[in-house]
């Protein structure tokens, strides 16, 4: 996207729909990343993962790295996807996207943070 938009549902029924699947979205998230670090944690009880000279060593780490990476694909998704505000964390919010961060605020944060650039002397960096 490239310019600034406000996306907001004004009727409540709608609005509890929204925010179920915001939570659905955000538990299914969690629960994909608590998985991978789990299974890291396990990779990295064997002693094998520590010890250089072991055969399974490389393979360990590889598999380690691989999950670090898409733990953080996941959570880039998740950072810049609209279920939530990245600054009050709320799921169950109205949204307003900046176009130049590539990310979804809350409206009341998008405000707050435009204030607070403009401040700064840096006011293109919220539209
Ligand atoms: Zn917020």
């Amino acid at each position: 996207m490239k310019k600034k938009i406000t996306i907001r549902i004004k009727d409540p029924r709608l609005r509890r729909v929204r925010n179920e699947l915001r939570k659905l979205l955000h538990e299914a998230e969690s629960k994909e990343v608590i998985q991978k670090i789990e299974i890291q944690s396990k990779l990295k009880e064997s002693p094998h993962f520590w010890d250089k000279e072991h055969p399974q060593y490389n393979s360990l780490r590889k598999e380690a790295q691989k999950l670090a990476s898409e733990i953080d694909i996941l959570e880039t998704y998740y950072d810049s996807s609209i279920i939530k505000c990245p600054v009050c964390m709320r799921i169950d919010k109205d949204m307003t996207y900046n176009p130049v961060l590539k990310e979804w605020f809350c409206m009341e944060c998008y405000e707050a943070n435009r204030k607070f650039e403009i401040i700064q002397g840096k006011p293109d960096l919220y539209p």
